[in-house]
């Protein structure tokens, strides 16, 4: 009987190692084949930049002479907005491999929404221009308890989005109030918001939603960084459709910097 009973188990056990090693190579293939998306994407978000680089400037330097300055001044501002392309997209992409090996530490203090607002509304001015932005924060908004430097990168992303995402001429809506002890931040746009489907997956590294999203610039890394850096500080950010009207809704769950720390900052100034 014993003798039998060892032949099970002895069975079972190879049955489960079966198993593993059929899940085992299922992983392999899974991640081969990520690996292999992800560098086809990669690639082709470094090559279209690349490739209009190269022929404005290939036309610059074979006819600029011959050509008007309006049409000298369009291919080296094409050749200036596609080097900022690439440039983000680099950025971006070090920011995650950062994020990912754990190298970001978020160095969190007390901090006043209103000041990081302005400073991410004043580095987005340009991409802004022509949105209507509203900002509306409580009159007693806590101080924030982040890294001012990831929170601003995550408030850039999200106005960014709005204004890429949403027609010209959209207003775009920044508002935060306090609740349960934290801080809600909720961005607004007035674009074709979100389908029900992907409103997780947008958090996903490289998704973006529609196919066409490739001609407008962007990584589909912005908000896989956002979740990051909100999530390294403590926080939470969902997307969602506004219920008032068309658009998007980005909303964020932020730690209150305890009162302590505010006296302890005004006690130390
Ligand atoms: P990117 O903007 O570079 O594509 P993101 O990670 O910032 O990358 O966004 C991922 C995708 O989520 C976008 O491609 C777009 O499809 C969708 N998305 C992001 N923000 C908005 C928004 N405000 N309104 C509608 N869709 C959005």
């Amino acid at each position: 009987l014993l003798d039998a009973l060892i032949d099970q188990a002895a069975l079972a056990i190879e049955r489960v190692n079966l198993a593993e090693d059929v899940d085992r190579a299922r992983l392999a293939a899974e991640t081969e084949r990520l690996r292999s998306a992800l560098l086809t994407s990669i690639s082709h978000d470094l090559r279209t930049p690349l490739a209009s680089i190269l022929g404005s400037a290939t036309s610059l330097t074979s006819y600029g002479p011959m050509l008007d300055e309006e049409s000298r001044r369009d291919l080296a501002s094409t050749i200036q907005e596609e080097a900022e392309r690439l440039n983000r997209f680099i950025a971006n992409l070090l920011d995650m491999t950062r994020l990912e090996s754990g190298a970001i530490r978020p160095r969190t203090s007390p901090v006043d929404l209103a000041e990081l607002v302005g400073s991410a509304l004043e580095r987005a001015g340009k991409i802004l221009a022509g949105h209507t932005v509203e900002v509306d924060l409580a009159a007693d908004l806590p101080m924030l308890e982040v890294d001012s430097v990831l929170f601003e990168q995550v408030l850039f992303n999200l106005l960014d989005n709005a204004a890429k995402y949403a027609p010209a001429g959209s207003r775009i809506d920044v508002r935060a109030h306090q609740e349960n002890g934290r801080v809600r931040i909720e961005v607004l746009d007035e674009g074709d918001g979100i389908p029900g489907a992907d409103v997780e997956r947008i958090f996903d590294k490289f998704y973006r939603v529609h196919a066409q999203d490739r001609q407008r610039a962007g990584t589909g890394l912005g908000l896989a960084i956002c979740r990051g850096f909100v999530e390294a500080m403590g926080g939470t950010i969902v997307a969602g459709n506004r219920t008032d009207r068309r658009g998007a809704v980005f909303t964020l769950s932020i730690p209150a910097a305890a009162e302590l720390a505010r006296i302890d900052e005004e006690a130390a100034e």
